[in-house]
């Protein structure tokens, strides 16, 4: 496919490997912000392609796996509600929450429905103005600006019946939290072009300066991310710690001001749970106060649920890059993408569901090779 298959060229992607090999003299630890990356380099086999020194370290990219419990329980919650219709992405309805799923509510009564835009669920919204419509709206600085045009679309309309259920996080106070966490192994990082398509890369210099890390902005096809490493371990090699745009065909300096000033309109900052890794100051969005009316937490006063995490799930941990998923027990056995403990095996940017879904069982061993690059 045009645009795509000539980002997967092997002989290309056998020069930038020569190139990283050539360069790399000692251990580095990198990571991998985004699970559209996570995902990328396992199916091509990316990471058994790079010399040892060089360790990936999967990243809490992957907006499905931190939307906190407390929040899926929400959702599951108001979900339930007589006279509602809740819309979602599909990935959304089987992750779980503290004793079900949106599948499961669905299969109780609950008008659950599947949507590909925020926009569908606006209609949805139109077409049944006797009922209560709600989107989930989560993900990170990619799929915010559409759900705040959502909602600024339906107060332009004077669409009533509409409100947003929010979990959107932001990508750069997550790199601060993980840099300050007492078992950082980090050295440097591949940051997501996608958000940096929309936020620009004006956050990275300074976390690149206080952390002295170089941060990469690098794209989701293997040529992107071999590109990506290859500029990542020449600036560790030489000790720089600069921010390098090597998605340069995507992003822009500046990103999209379009859709930054639609964020700046209908949401504003606020601290923001992570599932499995907590509290992140500064690292999410709400609705803010004139648009408070589509807030579904505000309008259902959904809270005070007690959540119950699976105690052997070790997401959290997978999420911080502490461990790989086949180190945890339940990977495989009990936890599997069609019986998932943690949202992680349920997105398909999830670490452990990419780990299931290309046989990565540990000991450096496949039981079905990995894609290869090309
Ligand atoms: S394998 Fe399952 S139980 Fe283990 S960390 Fe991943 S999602 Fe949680």
């Amino acid at each position: 496919m045009k645009y795509v298959e000539e980002f997967r060229d092997p002989e290309l992607a056998g020069r930038l490997l020569d190139d990283i090999r050539a360069t790399v003299t000692r251990p580095w630890a990198l990571m991998e912000v985004c699970g559209g990356q996570t995902h990328s380099i396992i199916r091509h086999g990316i990471d058994q392609l790079l010399p040892d020194e060089l360790e990936l370290i999967h990243g809490p990219g992957c907006p499905v796996c931190v939307t906190p419990l407390e929040v899926i329980d929400k959702a599951l919650a108001i979900a339930a509600r007589p006279g509602v219709i809740f819309c979602s992405f599909g990935d959304m309805l089987r992750v779980p929450g503290s004793d079900r799923d949106l599948f499961r509510v669905r299969s109780e009564g609950g008008d659950v429905r599947v949507v590909y835009s925020p926009l569908d669920a606006l209609r949805v919204a139109q077409d049944n103005p006797d009922k209560e419509v709600v989107f989930f709206g989560i993900g990170f600085e990619t799929t915010a600006p559409p759900n705040a045009m959502t909602v600024y679309q339906a107060r332009k309309l004077g669409i009533r019946n509409f409100s947003l259920l929010v979990s959107h996080v932001r990508v750069p106070p997550a790199i601060e939290a993980i840099m300050r966490s007492p078992d950082c192994r980090v050295q440097a990082f591949l940051a997501a072009g996608h958000v940096c398509s929309v936020m620009g890369i004006g956050e990275y210099p300074q976390l690149a300066d206080r952390h002295r890390v170089p941060i990469v902005v690098t794209g989701f096809e293997p040529l992107d991310i071999l590109e990506g490493i290859r500029r990542t371990v020449r600036q560790l090699e030489r000790g720089e710690h600069t921010v390098d745009n090597a998605y340069a065909r995507a992003v822009r300096p500046a990103g999209n001001p379009a859709a930054q000033a639609m964020l700046a309109d209908v949401f504003e900052v606020t601290d923001r749970a992570w599932r499995g890794i907590g509290v992140i100051p500064g690292s999410g969005w709400r609705l803010s106060s004139r648009y408070r009316e589509y807030d579904a937490e505000y309008r259902f006063s959904v809270s005070d649920l007690t959540t119950r995490e699976p105690a052997e799930c070790r997401s959290g941990e997978v999420l911080q890059g502490l461990i790989k998923p086949h180190e945890c027990e339940a990977f495989g056995t009990t936890c599997t993408p069609r019986n998932p403990l943690g949202a992680t095996m349920v997105s398909s940017e999830g670490a452990c569901a990419a780990y299931f879904l290309y046989r990565r069982l540990g000991g450096g061993t496949t039981s079905r090779e990995a894609t290869p690059v090309g």
